[in-house]
């Protein structure tokens, strides 16, 4: 048996994931959650052992002071687990990292190189680089002689063309700060590209898809034979989609000119872009279910938030069908995509010219992991899949580690 462990390594927690890759499917999830906050906790959940039996699960308060400690937690929580068999089986470990720079462009075994590498890329990451670097070295120290591998949120988009990832700035401002276009969700559209392919019973190479993951965080890309050949997300999570909390796209004379007329400060207008707009900043709230809800009362600042939101997802549509030229596919994932019949048909919605047309019944009628719902005439096929970022990571790692 080989087992992959994935860790996702944020500010206050710590996700773990731990994979059978023989069987395709999990032993074991969980997380410590509010590390250094007081009330720390673990959580755990082990699947159900038959198809019909519940998964089970559990929550202990504990105190969690820091990473380090956080990650012996999981480490005891797993050698309690006995499929984990002390660890045995254990090949490789994941991490999940969020920017790679132009220096990653695939999995990569973590080294001190790697580590000094990514420290040289924090300002491109500033949030989330530190809290990366910290899981990889409580695990490193955890498990030291298991190979470790990060895998990275951008690295599948270092495929796209230089007029694609390229703005249109000085030259300077790309060769000395590095002000390109990085993508991020990487993991989850190259996941969900290849189960649309393998679904469809076509060669990946052949195939040509848009992925809209539509989470809290929300990104387009166009996929053609595998390959990531536009993304809506740039230097930052920011640009692109409208999102929970995210602007999205927008002209950028507008910080210029709140620069001067509202006196906010660089460090107010980023809290302000990625954390009170989006749906937010249009309705007040950003979870999608309750803005949904909103909508059907009544409330015109939500339904616009919901146009908006529908009208921002055909735009990017329209422009990766022209960009691919020949669309086979288009692929629904995550929260929104995943369980929002509504925002899959309205995102659709008169685009039959297109050759793209939403069957209501189908649509309604979703079964995970993955799903047709286009008509019988809709030239393009459109699928909802469950995407899951950890198995790929998994995956690239068993991959990273096995060559
Ligand atoms: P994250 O980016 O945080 O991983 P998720 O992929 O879990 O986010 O997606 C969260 C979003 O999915 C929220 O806006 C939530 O409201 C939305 N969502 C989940 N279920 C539904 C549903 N049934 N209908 C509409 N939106 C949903």
């Amino acid at each position: 048996m080989k087992q992959i462990l994935v860790l996702n390594s944020g500010s206050s927690s710590i996700k773990y994931e731990l994979f059978d890759m023989d069987a395709a499917g999990a032993l074991e999830s969980g997380l410590v959650e509010r590390i250094g906050e007081g009330e720390s906790r673990l959580k755990q959940t082990l699947p159900a052992s038959t198809p019909k039996s519940p998964s089970q699960s559990r929550s202990i308060e504990v105190s969690v002071p820091d990473h380090r400690q956080g990650m012996d937690l999981i480490r005891r929580a797993l050698s309690e687990n006995a499929s984990f068999a002390g660890g045995q089986y254990l090949v490789g470990i994941g991490h999940r990292a969020v920017h790679g720079g132009e220096t990653f462009s695939g999995p990569t075994l973590i080294d001190d190189h790697l580590i000094r590498t990514m420290e040289e890329l924090v300002p491109l990451a500033p949030l989330h680089h530190p809290a990366n670097l910290i899981g990889m070295e409580v695990a490193r120290s955890a498990f030291p002689e298991v190979p470790q591998v990060a895998v990275f949120d951008t690295a599948y988009h270092q495929t796209l063309p230089p007029h694609a990832y390229r703005y249109a700035v000085p030259q300077t401002w790309y060769q000395r700060y590095g002000m390109r276009r990085y993508g991020f969700h990487g993991t989850s559209h190259a996941y969900v590209a290849k189960q649309v392919a393998r679904h469809l019973g076509r060669p990946l190479a052949e195939l040509n898809t848009i992925v809209f993951h539509l989470g809290n965080g929300a990104s387009a890309t166009a996929i053609r034979g595998g390959v990531s050949v536009d993304t809506s997300m740039g230097l930052t999570p920011l640009e692109g989609l409208v999102m929970g909390t995210r602007c999205g796209d927008l002209d950028p004379a507008i910080l210029i000119h709140m620069g001067k007329e509202s006196g906010m400060s660089v460090d107010q207008m980023d809290g302000v872009l990625n954390m009170q707009s989006g749906l937010k900043g249009l309705c007040g709230a950003n979870d999608m279910r309750e803005v949904l809800s909103m909508e059907s009362n009544g409330d015109q600042a939500a339904a616009l938030a919901v146009e908006m939101f529908v009208y921002r997802i055909k735009k990017y549509l329209g422009a990766y069908h022209a960009v691919l030229g020949r669309l086979d596919a288009v692929a629904f994932t995550a929260g929104i995509g995943e369980h929002s019949p509504q925002i899959r048909a309205r995102s659709c919605s008169d685009l039959e010219t297109l050759g793209i047309a939403i069957d209501p019944v189908l649509n309604t009628a979703v079964e995970p992991p993955i799903c047709e719902i286009q008509t019988s005439d809709s030239r393009v096929k459109v699928l909802v899949v469950s995407t899951d970022e950890e198995f790929e990571i998994a995956e690239q790692t068993l991959a990273c580690v096995q060559s």
